[in-house]
């Protein structure tokens, strides 16, 4: 039985003192039996990462992570951050492919794969994202789509690399626009990815595995999602970023 995992991208929110206010709130919120069935990942910006990874230190169910990092360990990139760094900041995960960075800084799925490659090299597990647009799955191509997102990010991989990766499947038309997808469509998908990774990797290692779901996740259909059987919590964009909201996410699990 895996453990669920909800995960907040605070993307471009939040100063340092209202990412600390977020977090103790949040904290004060998770009571015992919340954190048996959840563990829990703050992403926030870079500029809030140290502040928020001080905060969760030493609760081993609750963890830090960045939105996005350099695919180079170091070197002259003006303005951007590195696997490395987001390390000694005290993260433990990175989002990589959000569909954010996708379609505004154009990375592409060769660029995703060096960026999956140089975490894991600096001990950060990855939260690949997948996702169709609106276009694609209207055409019934959304399974196909993923398909190859998952072949060219992560496919590459060993399978000992592999094991450390988190996916979170997020449909582009169900992010930030309140349309989320069905129970039934997550499951599909889901149970797709999953069964991919089995052919890739073995039935364990796809067993194992954490798929997420994000788009337009809340309170309100949570428990519904997470209910599927290959849904193993959210990676939550909006309502991660008021206490309340996301805790009631939490407690859908
Ligand atoms: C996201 O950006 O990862 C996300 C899921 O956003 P939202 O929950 O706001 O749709």
């Amino acid at each position: 039985m895996r453990k669920k995992i909800v995960a907040g991208n605070w993307k471009m929110h939040k100063t340092c003192g209202e990412a600390r206010e977020l977090v103790l709130a949040v904290l004060a919120g998770l009571s015992e039996s919340l954190r048996q069935r959840a563990d829990v990942i703050f992403c926030p910006p870079f500029t809030a990462l140290d502040t928020v990874s001080e905060l969760v230190k030493g609760q081993p169910t609750v963890f830090s992570g960045a939105q996005n990092c350099h695919w180079a360990a170091s070197g002259a990139y003006t303005g951007e951050v590195s696997a490395p760094m987001l390390r000694a900041c005290g993260a433990s995960y990175v989002i990589i492919g959000h569909s954010e960075r996708r379609q505004y800084f154009h990375e592409d799925d060769a660029l995703l794969a060096q960026k999956v490659e140089v975490a894991l090299q600096h001990g950060l597990r990855p939260i690949f994202c997948v996702g169709e647009p609106l276009d694609v799955r209207e055409a019934s191509g959304h399974l196909k789509w993923v398909e190859q997102q998952l072949q060219l990010g992560l496919f590459d991989l060993n399978a000992d690399q592999f094991a450390q990766v988190v996916i979170a499947y997020e449909p582009v038309w169900a992010i930030g626009t309140g349309r989320v997808a069905t129970d039934g469509q997550a499951q599909e998908m889901h149970a797709h990815i999953r069964s991919l990774v089995a052919h890739r990797y073995g039935t364990a290692v796809a067993q194992r595995l954490h798929i997420l779901y994000g788009g337009s996740c809340k309170p309100s259909n949570a428990a519904g999602l997470f209910s599927q059987p290959d849904v193993d919590g959210g990676l939550i964009g909006g309502a991660s970023l008021a206490a309340e909201e996301f805790l009631g996410i939490i407690h859908a699990c």
